[in-house]
């Protein structure tokens, strides 16, 4: 009750927000959403199903993140291997706390072609979306399925030189969206996130040295991939986003997953539930590539299966 009274409250206090001066840019104006995990009674802000009310565009009829049904996505032959170009070279990126997640800035000079994109895209920043506590956070569900985490490298056509000049362009932008699963022990984000001071929230630090392949599985295991155009997750939900959702998962510790939840947001509360619950596909199809890894992989345990058993080898 007190939650559906409140939202009231919040989307007509925002009517006067709309009037924001945006040459003062408060603060309130300018992030005036919030996730769902940040509304209370006390708290009112525009959590996800009001955030049209931030901007226009949240509800659009081609927004992300969406649940992918695997058995509807329809196979793309032009959905072959990426090329990653200087995603190994090392590169000491800015973290910051900006407030709904924690962002890493990218020096431009990483790319990737192919899979499918209709140009050349350079890395721009990466960031993460979580639970609570290890819990499902991820923003895209796989048959429903919610992953604890999700990482997007965030990436702009070449010939741009800022976001938002590249978010004018309908395919302007590119993200590959990774999965993590809680398995064995990685040690990449302790190290990212032993970088910050949880208590002082405005933190902007330097990572000693990292390189994206190091975020990421290696590129054999990258073949296999989700496709389908979208929109930015977060206010203003522009629909200029090519979305690639990569199928196999990063493992990360339960005790590495911990940590996330001891960030907070601007307003002090744990920063938790940093996703935007999935959108309707209104018609869209979801792409998905060619399946040559499996087929191999399912042709080896064919083939081990049937020495095992000592039938002949079948072709
Ligand atoms: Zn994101």
């Amino acid at each position: 009750m007190c939650y559906l009274f409140a939202a009231d409250i919040c989307a007509r206090l925002y009517f006067v927000h709309e009037n924001c001066d945006l040459t003062k840019q408060t603060l309130s104006c300018v992030s005036d959403w919030c996730y769902q995990s940040q509304f209370t009674c006390d708290h009112q802000c525009n959590a996800p199903e009001k955030w049209d009310h931030a901007n226009s565009n949240c509800a659009g009829k081609y927004q992300s993140p969406i649940n992918i049904v695997t058995r509807k996505a329809l196979k793309d032959e032009r959905l072959t291997r990426f090329q990653f170009n200087n995603y190994q070279e090392i590169f000491r990126g800015s973290v910051k706390n900006n407030g709904h997640s924690v962002q890493v800035g990218i020096p431009h000079l990483r790319t990737i072609s192919g899979g499918g994109l209709p140009a050349t895209y350079k890395a721009v920043q990466f960031h993460l979306h979580w639970g609570t506590n290890g819990g499902p956070g991820s923003e895209h569900t796989i048959d429903g399925e919610q992953y604890p985490m999700e990482l997007h490298i965030v990436h702009m056509k070449e010939q741009y030189t800022d976001l938002t000049t590249a978010l004018s362009d309908s395919e302007g932008v590119a993200v590959l969206g990774f999965f993590y699963e809680v398995t064995i022990l990685t040690e990449i984000f302790v190290f990212l996130l032993s970088e910050f001071d949880v208590t002082t929230n405005q933190i902007l630090t330097s990572l000693a040295g990292i390189s994206l392949s190091q975020l990421i599985p290696s590129e054999q295991n990258l073949t296999t991939y989700y496709r389908y155009k979208g929109s930015l997750t977060t206010p203003g939900c522009t629909e200029a986003v090519i979305w690639t959702l990569f199928e196999s998962p990063i493992p990360l510790s339960a005790d590495q997953l911990q940590v996330f939840s001891e960030l907070k947001f601007r307003d002090g509360k744990p920063m938790v539930d940093t996703f935007r619950p999935v959108q309707p596909l209104n018609g869209r199809r979801v792409f998905r590539s060619g399946s040559a890894v499996i087929l191999a992989s399912s042709a080896l345990l064919v083939a081990a299966m049937a020495t095992a058993l000592g039938l002949s080898q079948p072709n």
